[in-house]
């Protein structure tokens, strides 16, 4: 038997076992950095497996597979977080933590790369190199990936190339489809503000003893698309949406402050173009502000870059991913179009220091009643795709090592 056909004949001999892991992880889904049943959960199993993991930033794991034969380093990873939502999906293995939900699939993520780790223990001596599991916290909150960096993932042993999944559902697309990120840019960078405008409040029948808050916020937001209208070149994208605007709570009272809340979104791997709206988006705020008698705080955080896709390991994947699954490996582009994705990931910050590519795995289509995106309260997963993207890391990694030793 060749090495495809080992891989996915072992994949499918755990489908009952990742369905079980996953079903767990989805009933106790813990958000951010707080991740305590996940991560002992993941140590266990990865224990059970004949591991050694260690414990990397403040709630990652990491463990390590090959190294018996030389050569280089793929990193596999998972993020293992979830989202401060109340799940409304009808499945029977619900959230059994109010106002927690696994609505990204990252339960799925895990249940996939603890798979491939198990197929890769056995495999560990025909590995040409080594492979790094990565599992780590708090991607939602764009905080893991470089917790983990700074932490020293891609050392010890160096890092040559890093590879993700991401589970999608809700597109009508075949489930079982895995999608190759094509190289260059594949998701926005994301940066976070708030605008806060400081007043002077009062009762609403007496507006001329106040200094009105809420008419500021409202000029500053007209006056702010100015940035998009007039300002960024025609041939940049950069976008910024304020989606939150918040500014008192009874019908006849003035307030004394009003709070406006956005993103900004660009697909500019230095964020020229994220930095200009920031430079502007202040001078502005605080130039109408200062007009109305208010004072004006602009703040940013939440910073995620855009996801660099290395050409040249996007092509070897997906020609390994072609051997593996035939016609149910595409690229992407064929998808999207070619088009960046709006949404983020914070796996971006890796991108940026070592060569990367991501993958899409089709866990739920819309024809088939998964009509619900992720982050919708109600998604869905259909988990009977979990070996195809457990059979799709482990195949990708010695594959890669492989060919890497041969070049
Ligand atoms: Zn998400
Ligand atoms: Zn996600």
């Amino acid at each position: 038997m060749d090495m495809k056909d080992t891989i996915l004949k072992e994949a499918r001999e755990l489908e009952e076992d990742m369905r079980e892991m996953r079903r767990e992880l989805h009933r106790h889904p813990e958000v951010g950095f707080d991740l305590s049943f996940t991560k002992e959960f993941v140590r266990k199993k990865l224990e059970e497996f004949g591991y050694e993991p260690v414990s990397m930033g403040k709630a990652g794991l990491v463990a390590l597979c090959g190294g018996k034969k030389p050569g280089r380093t793929i990193l596999l990873r998972a993020d293992m977080d979830a989202l401060p939502i109340r799940e409304e999906a009808d499945v029977d293995f619900k959230s059994e933590t109010d106002g927690r939900m696994h609505g990204c699939g990252h339960d799925m993520h895990t249940a996939i790369l603890l798979g491939a780790a198990k197929i890769l223990k056995k495999h560990e001596n025909e590995i040409n190199g080594t492979v790094k599991l990565e599992f780590q916290p708090a991607e939602e909150i764009f905080e893991g990936s470089p917790d983990m960096l700074a932490s020293g993932l891609l050392e010890d042993p160096h890092v040559d190339a890093a590879l993700m999944i991401h589970v999608t559902a809700g597109m009508p697309l075949r489930s079982g489809t895995i999608m190759v990120a094509d190289g260059g840019i594949s998701t926005a960078s994301c940066e976070q503000y708030r605008i806060t405008v400081r007043g002077k409040g009062g009762h609403g029948s007496v507006p001329h003893e106040t200094i009105d808050p809420i008419t500021a916020a409202a000029h500053i937001h007209l006056a702010l698309q100015e940035i998009n209208a007039r300002e960024i070149d025609g041939h940049d994208y950069g976008v910024f949406t304020t989606g939150r605007f918040e500014g008192g709570q009874a019908s006849n009272v003035i307030p004394d402050k009003a709070e406006m809340w956005g993103t900004i979104r660009t697909i500019d791997p230095e964020n020229k173009v994220g930095e200009l709206i920031k430079k502007r988006m202040t001078e502005i705020a605080e130039g109408v502000g200062a007009a109305m008698r208010c004072e004006v705080e602009t703040e940013f955080f939440d910073f995620c870059p855009c996801m660099l896709i290395d050409a040249e390991l996007s092509g070897a994947v997906m020609c390994v991913m072609k051997e593996l699954l035939g016609g149910d490996a595409i690229n992407l582009s064929a998808v999207s179009g070619g088009k960046p994705g709006g949404g983020s990931e914070d796996f971006a910050f890796v991108s940026h220091e070592v060569p990367t590519v991501s993958m899409f795995l089709v866990a739920g289509s819309s024809n088939d009643g998964y009509i619900y995106g992720q982050h919708h309260p109600k998604v869905r997963f259909d988990d009977s795709v979990l070996h195809i993207g457990t059979a799709a890391h482990a195949y990708a990694a010695l594959r890669l090592l492989e060919r890497s030793e041969n070049k």
